[in-house]
Formats: C-alpha cells, sequence, structure tokens
C-alpha cells in the first residue's frame, strides 16, 4: 500500500503537470485508461513501494488554413475577408475556456474555394508531423466549410495514424451576430481530447455534431447546421462536457493509399441534353480520369456513350456516381446510356460518393498506381 498525496496542477513547458502518490492498484488501473490520449506518464520510483506519477496533459494541434471562422467583415468591400489570425482566436478562446494545452500553426489564410489538391497534400505533411509526436493528443484543422468536406475525405483516404484528426470550420463570421466559431473550436478540441476519437478516421465537427468525413456534405448555405451525414446521420455528438458516439462509420474504408496527388482527374455533372463535347475535350486535355455525377441511378444521354467508349478506349478511368444527393448507383438500366451500358463501356460505379469525393479517390488512387480492377475494388462499397 502506498502513499497519496496530490499535488496539483503546475504549468510547466506548455504542460499540465500532475504530480501524484498513488494510493493503490486499482487507482493506477484508472489512471492508465485516460492516459492513452489526454495525458502521457512517467513513474519516478522515490523508495519501497512509493512511487510518484508525473502526468503530461498532450497538446492539441490546431492548424488554421482559412475560412469564414478567421473572417469579419471589412466596411470598404462590405464583405468578409480574412482577418482573425490564430493568436487572436486562441486568446479570444482563451478568455472562455481552460486550455492551457493548445498549439497554433497557420497553414494559409485561405478561402476554402482556393484550397486545392497540392494544399491538401502539403496540409497532409503538416499533419503527420504532429501525430508522430507523443505529446501531441491530435489535431484540429481550422478549414473554410466550402471545400472542407474534401480536405477531410482526402485526409482520411491518406491516413495512416490512430490519433484524431477533427476539422471544423464555421458558417458565421467573426462580425456576425452568433458566430459559431469559438463553440465549434472547443467541441473539436474537446472531441480530439476524447479516448474514444481514436482510430475513427478524420472527423468533421461542428455545430455539436460529429460526422465522418467519408460520409458527410455541406448541405445548406447558411444554416449553422449545415454538415449532414444524408444516408446515415452523425457518428456522434458534444453535449457539454460529453462526446458520445452512437454508432461506427457505415462507409469508411482504411484505404491507406500514399500522399500523392496529380492535377487531370475531372468532374462533370450530368445533365438533360447533355452531349458528349465536354468528355472530347477533357480527353484531348491528356485527362487521366474523369468522375461522371450522372443522373439517378447512374445514368447518362445516350448521345453521349460515344465521347465514354472513346475516352475508354485511350485509357481514361471514368467512374460514375450520382448527382442525386442520397443512395447508391448501381446497374439496374440496360438502355444505352443506362448503368449496365456504361459498365459494359468499362466505367466503375462509385457507390454513393459524392462527384467530388469521388474525384479526390481516383486522382489519389491512380496517382498511387492502381490499375482498372484495383480501382473497380477501391470504388466497391
Ligand atoms: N466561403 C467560406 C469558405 O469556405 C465559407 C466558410 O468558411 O464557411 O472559406
Amino acid at each position: 500500500m502506498s502513499n497519496h498525496v496530490e499535488m496539483g496542477n503546475a504549468l510547466f513547458m506548455s504542460y499540465y503537470i500532475f504530480i501524484t502518490l498513488l494510493i493503490s492498484q486499482y487507482e493506477n488501473v484508472k489512471f492508465m485508461r485516460f492516459l492513452n490520449n489526454d495525458f502521457h506518464c512517467f513513474s519516478i520510483r522515490l523508495c519501497g513501494t512509493i512511487s510518484i506519477e508525473v502526468i503530461l496533459m498532450k497538446k492539441v494541434a490546431l492548424i488554421f488554413t482559412g475560412g469564414t471562422i478567421a473572417m469579419k467583415v471589412n466596411s470598404k468591400l462590405q464583405g468578409a475577408v480574412p482577418s482573425v489570425t490564430p493568436s487572436e482566436l486562441i486568446s479570444t478562446l482563451a478568455e472562455v475556456t481552460e486550455f492551457d494545452n493548445l498549439e497554433p500553426y497557420e497553414f494559409s489564410k485561405l478561402p476554402s474555394p482556393s484550397i486545392t489538391p497540392e494544399k491538401m497534400y502539403e496540409l497532409k505533411k503538416i499533419v503527420d508531423n504532429y501525430l508522430e509526436h507523443d505529446d501531441y493528443a491530435g489535431v484540429v484543422i481550422v478549414h473554410g466549410t466550402d471545400t472542407l468536406e474534401e480536405t477531410a475525405f482526402y485526409l482520411d483516404i491518406v491516413s495512416t495514424h490512430k490519433k484524431p484528426v477533427v476539422i471544423t470550420g464555421s458558417m458565421k463570421n467573426a462580425s456576425d451576430l452568433g458566430y459559431d466559431g469559438l463553440t465549434n473550436l472547443v467541441s473539436s478540441i474537446k472531441v480530439v481530447m476524447e479516448p474514444h476519437s481514436m482510430q475513427k478516421g478524420v472527423l468533421v465537427v461542428m455545430n455539436y455534431t460529429i460526422n465522418a468525413a467519408c460520409e458527410v456534405t455541406k448541405t445548406h448555405t447558411l444554416n449553422l447546421d449545415t454538415f449532414k451525414s444524408f444516408d446515415f446521420g452523425p457518428i456522434g455528438i458534444i453535449d457539454d462536457e460529453d462526446v458520445i458516439y452512437f454508432r461506427e462509420q457505415t462507409q469508411r474504408k482504411a484505404y491507406k493509399l500514399k500522399n500523392k496527388y496529380n492535377e487531370s482527374t475531372f468532374l462533370l455533372k450530368i445533365y438533360a441534353g447533355m452531349t458528349g463535347e465536354l468528355i472530347d475535350y477533357y480527353v484531348k486535355q491528356g485527362a487521366k480520369g474523369i468522375v461522371l455525377e450522372a443522373l439517378g441511378r447512374g445514368n447518362v444521354p445516350s448521345v453521349m456513350m460515344d465521347a465514354i467508349r472513346d475516352a475508354r478506349r485511350k485509357g481514361v478511368e471514368i467512374v460514375i456516381v450520382s448527382r442525386c444527393i442520397g443512395g447508391r448507383v448501381l446497374d439496374s438500366y440496360g438502355y444505352i446510356g443506362g448503368g449496365k451500358d456504361l459498365v459494359n463501356a468499362g466505367c466503375i460505379l462509385g457507390g454513393n460518393l459524392s462527384g467530388p469525393k469521388a474525384r479526390l479517390l481516383l486522382m489519389t488512387a491512380m496517382e498511387n498506381g492502381l490499375k482498372h480492377e484495383d480501382l473497380i475494388d477501391i470504388f466497391t462499397m
């Protein structure tokens, strides 16, 4: 039996340090349960059975890429523009919370319409640098909401770590009444520090909900509750101090693709009366892959089939997804331009991935050297 002395919290080199003498094996077990993610620990044996456990609170890296969350209205332009720095956001956060373990990193100040696959590739390298260090519990990425789901999905398909990676933003800018930036940041930090957030892939945290990167999409131009996993619902919520998970992701595959990108994979949305002209154009531009956001169950106008067959003959990979917001594509129609005709022409069905996500997966998988049969496999849900 050993003594127990609570030495309290002390800030040392940006860590919280709790020095505790453990009373019993039972308490020791309780401690070890939360050491995995929030804390790391080393022990100093004093004498006999008396030891000191030094528990260091792990840090959370906040990587800022830009977005409305870091914007204010410029009176001359009469529009929101980047104007809040990461340190300003963190000091505002410090006024309303007690987090002392945050480490900001300014990656960019970009509105998310200007985020590119190259930026995602660079971001992945920064995320990895943090995750590889034992003193970080995980990473929060701050991002504009317009392309947030694309960066989230890209990071998910190239994900190699168990630690939580959360991506968040805000719908209102810092000049707006009801600015949601701080709430979303606080929720995201809580999710990273929750031990059950390990091994869940990249998570999107907004408006008190947790969604999986592979399932979620922005559904509304204005609402704070804009991120929805349309066919599935959120995987969890943040309720005050509790982070609660309801279910596992249904869609997630551990793709484990290497961090690579190219600029020659394209996305076309199909509409009534569309012809094959744009497909011909992209093939001439040297496209390696094209995703078609097709109609309904995965069908295109019959007049597009010549261009599609020609693209396939030239080795261009074509993935079919649906422009519907819910449901999978399937080769259920046999007419010219129907799903069966597309599959017979060598197109790949992309399950219920959205067009932008299917494009990122096709781009990355091809850059990883995957050939046609492997691509079919990776897109099969
Ligand atoms: N247009 C903004 C962006 O994506 C929207 C946002 O951040 O909510 O950067």
